[in-house]
């Protein structure tokens, strides 16, 4: 059932190298009382962790229902411990804040049975070491020997095949640690159960076999086991039976239905996080469409304008900054007076800015050849400095010039003004158009000519 081949364990530190164990070779049966004696440092704890796997051997193979453990992964390991093997220790280990039910069911957890399940498998446990009506109470409300039977019961709640106790009694009375050994007596019965120990006349009495340890080596074994002897079925065999595809599915229904909730929830979830990411790539898919027209839009509403002659405004600009700052202050000397050109300044940079000319047939010509800068234009439109002269039938049948100028004329005529400002005001209108004309639809060139020559 469990035997140790010729196992080493060695602790390394940086300054000195223990050996805790010697070469042990031990064989166990499935259900027998074993007692470890032995004197403090002898490696007896080292030999029950080794066992539980707890820790790990240095050398030699801990073989574990015929299978070696040699290559044993950690996952292995952890369904070991979780599911062959409980553990009691000296000083309980309880959780002080969770109540005798809690701690017993805690070492269920990790198993992944129902709520229900661990509940009914805890209080069986706990019934079993005679401690059913004190379910309710926090540990330290119970004397040490309840509390070693607390530990006990959670060591059985799993249903393990080994359960490995190290000095169980260590902090007990003797009326106690007989309560204690009784206990572990029964459990024998059907486990394995392997007991380190300081008392032997606590062994000899209820143990079925004893192993005195020294100095990390077996010096005796009151009962060893031979291979010889009849092996006694696998009655635990059947805890893992194969199964049909079908009771699978209906069990695994089952436990679908049962964990009704979380199944609903854990749906629920995963179709939240699905239609979030298929709503987030819609969304920012959308949005770039949404920036892209955005952009072309205004790209077309406020286009690019070449003009074949324009004006540089940029000195008249300066010196309204100038008049706005009230420059060079500082350059002038105290209590001084000085006088303040501004309408010379204004007038002298008027005269001065110049008018700039572009050469757009040049401009126009490249547009034409140049295949690339096509790339990056949704649209090129010319038009060209021509004055319509238009003519409108008013009401009253009368045929009327609509051109800017005149109609400016009749509006300032109408506020009274004279015909000399009208005159003067002309060279600020002349930029405005009345008429504007609309895009046509592109021809295969994309360039639009408004007046084809
Ligand atoms: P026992 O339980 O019989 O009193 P242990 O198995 O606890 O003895 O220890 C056996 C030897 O191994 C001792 O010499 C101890 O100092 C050493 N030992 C135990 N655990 C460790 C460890 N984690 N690191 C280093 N040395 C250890
Ligand atoms: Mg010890």
């Amino acid at each position: 059932m469990l035997k140790l081949i010729n196992i080493y364990k060695e602790y390394a530190s940086d300054s000195d190298r223990v050996v805790a164990l010697k070469g042990i070779n031990l064989s166990f049966r499935r259900h027998e009382f074993v007692s470890i004696l032995g004197p403090s440092g002898c490696g007896k704890t080292t030999l029950l962790n080794l066992i539980g796997g707890l820790d790990q051997y240095s050398a030699g193979d801990l073989v574990i229902a015929g299978k070696s453990t040699r290559d044993f992964r950690d996952r292995d390991w952890d369904a070991y411990r979780n599911h062959s093997v409980g553990f009691v220790f000296q000083s309980y280990n309880l959780i002080p804040h969770q109540s005798v039910l809690s701690n017993v069911e805690l070492a269920l957890t990790l198993s992944g049975m129902s709520k229900a399940k661990r509940r009914k498998k805890a209080l069986a446990a706990l019934e079993k070491v005679g401690l059913k009506d004190q379910v309710k109470k926090r540990p330290n409300q119970l004397s040490g020997g309840q509390m070693q039977r607390v530990a006990i019961a959670r060591a059985l709640a799993g249903d393990p095949e080994i359960v490995l106790a190290d000095e169980p009694t260590g902090a007990l009375d003797s009326a106690t640690s007989i309560q204690i050994m009784d206990l572990l007596k029964e459990i024998a019965k059907d486990k394995l159960v392997i007991m380190v120990t300081h008392n032997p006349a606590l062994a000899n009495d209820y143990s079925t076999r004893i192993i005195q340890l020294l100095d990390g080596q077996v010096q005796s074994d009151s009962n060893p086991y031979t291979d010889t002897e009849t092996i006694a079925p696998k009655e635990k065999k059947e805890k893992k039976p194969s199964m049909s595809r079908r009771t699978a599915l209906s069990l695994s229904l089952n436990n679908l239905m049962t964990k009704k909730g979380r199944a609903i929830l854990t749906s629920f979830a995963g179709s939240i996080g699905i239609i979030g990411i298929a709503l987030i790539l819609s969304l920012s898919n959308g949005i770039n469409a949404y920036i892209e027209s955005v952009q072309e839009k205004t790209l077309a509403t406020t286009p690019l304008t070449l003009q074949a002659e324009s004006v540089d405004l940029s000195g008249l600009m300066t010196t309204l900054m100038r008049m706005r700052r009230g420059d060079d202050k500082s350059a002038h000397a105290r209590d001084a007076v000085y006088s303040s050109n501004v309408m010379n300044d204004l007038i002298r940079s008027l005269n001065s800015a110049k008018v700039q000319k572009n050469n757009l047939a040049l401009f126009k010509e490249y547009l034409e050849k140049d295949e690339t800068i096509r790339s990056y234009l949704s649209h090129i439109h010319y038009s060209y400095d021509l004055g319509f002269h238009i003519l409108t039938q008013t009401d009253d049948g009368k045929i009327a010039v609509s051109n800017l100028e005149k109609i400016m004329e009749e509006v300032l005529e109408g506020m009274g003004t004279t015909q000399g400002m009208v005159n003067q005001n002309n060279a600020s209108f002349g930029n405005v158009s009345l008429w504007q004309e609309m895009l046509p639809e592109p021809d295969q060139t994309g360039i639009n000519h408004i007046l084809k020559d």
